[in-house]
């Protein structure tokens, strides 16, 4: 089945006592049984849930994957992956990852003995040199956040499989349209399905796809016995969403192309980050791994100031100011004040990250307004 019927059909089956052509909202928290252990395979909703099921079938087959799980949060999913580990181990992890997991990992699991080691992965002799006898599991954000630059997963999961170490990859930046890690050598890949699995804005989610049966099985566990379940309606909402992942970022693509093309040709911006451009420093590893290159593109300006920015930000009309990505609705932020705040400014600074950077998600508005809306911001600052 190709990704456009997949996302429609696989494991979705009209439900069996009504037909319902679309998987119903079981809103239930247990189920009644015959006898005591005579059941219909569900007893209690932590451990299974029909919409729950359906869903993690479906985004198994949207990445490649045998076995998918279903969580309350793209940051639950990551809880769970590192419950996999004892105290001593290390994670490598991407330098630029998501905040959300930087703060997961060196506030929280640091105090349970888990070792975040944090590397720019777009060079291969610095993860080399930052392996040991205790690392574990490389994880890897591509395109990172905001700067967009590409790690290459093949590579690395060469790297890992010769010395026993597991690869998840947060593919939240690309949704399985764009990207599938599980064919590229990863162990596991996971996606705040807030973003563009969901796309719409009204969920939070995530997820967990490996092929690995002992995974799933010690996941399946936690999954139960942590209890960081999503609630059926958002299962129902998220299941929805999918149905036109496909559409919409396709779409969301295209306007983004659009998008970095105009902005690179305006006066007051100094540079564009967007991986589909070919003079892009990884262009050549996002045409390899990437079947288009993205919805989001950031930008500096030439003034390099924040007050510049800052009238950018509220000046335009189209894109909302607001954290988040991967919305049917396009979005401006300010990652030097929003998403990146914890980051000292030198540290940020030293990949790009400067206070007059802008990240835009692009949505799948006429991409004729979206220009319109830039160009009339973009006119308070030239
Ligand atoms: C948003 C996000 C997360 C966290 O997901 P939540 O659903 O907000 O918990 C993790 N990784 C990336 C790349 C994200 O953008």
């Amino acid at each position: 089945m190709k990704f456009g019927t997949k996302v429609i059909h696989a494991g979705i089956k009209p439900d069996p006592s009504t037909g319902a052509i679309m998987t119903p909202i079981y809103q239930t928290s247990t189920y009644v049984q015959e006898a005591p252990g005579k059941h219909k395979g569900y007893e209690y909703a932590r451990t299974q849930n029909p919409t729950r099921s359906v869903l993690e079938e479906n985004l198994a087959a949207l990445e490649n994957g045998k076995y998918g799980l279903c969580y309350a949060s793209g940051l639950a999913a990551m809880d769970a992956i590192l419950k996999l580990f004892a105290p001593g181990d290390e994670i490598i992890c991407t330098n630029d990852i998501y905040g959300g997991s930087y703060r997961l990992l060196t506030k929280i699991f640091s105090v349970f003995g888990l070792k975040g080691v944090f590397v720019d992965m777009t060079n291969a002799s610095d993860l080399s040199e930052a392996i040991t006898s205790h690392t574990k599991m490389i994880w890897i954000e591509t395109p990172t956040n905001p700067m967009l630059s590409i790690v290459d997963i093949e590579s690395v999961c060469e790297i890992a499989s010769k010395q026993d170490i597991l690869v998840c990859v947060d593919n939240t930046f690309c949704s399985p349209f764009l990207q599938n890690p599980l064919d590229l050598g990863a162990d596991l890949v996971t996606h705040s399905a807030t973003k563009y699995i969901n796309g719409h804005s009204d969920v939070i989610h995530g997820c967990i796809i490996t092929n690995n049966e002992v995974l799933d099985e010690k996941l399946r566990f936690l999954q139960n016995a942590a209890g960081a379940v999503p609630g059926p309606m958002d299962c129902f909402l998220v299941l929805r969403g999918i149905k036109t992942l496909h559409l919409r970022v396709e779409r969301s693509c295209q306007n983004a192309q659009k998008i970095a093309e105009f902005l690179r040709d305006h006066p007051a911006v100094s540079k564009v980050y967007y991986p589909g451009f070919e003079d892009h420093p990884n262009h050549s590893i996002a045409k390899k791994q990437m079947s288009m290159f993205g919805g989001m593109v950031s930008f500096d300006l030439v003034s390099n100031s924040y007050e510049m920015a800052e009238k950018i930000l509220s000046g335009t009309k189209l894109f909302s100011l607001a954290e988040s990505l991967g919305g049917v609705e396009s979005l401006i932020g300010h990652p030097a004040s929003m998403t990146h705040a914890s980051i000292p400014k030198e540290e940020r600074e030293k990949v790009g990250l400067t206070d007059s950077l802008i990240r835009l998600s692009v949505g799948v508005e006429d991409v004729d307004d979206l220009l319109q809306d830039l160009d009339k911001a973009l006119k308070l600052v030239s």
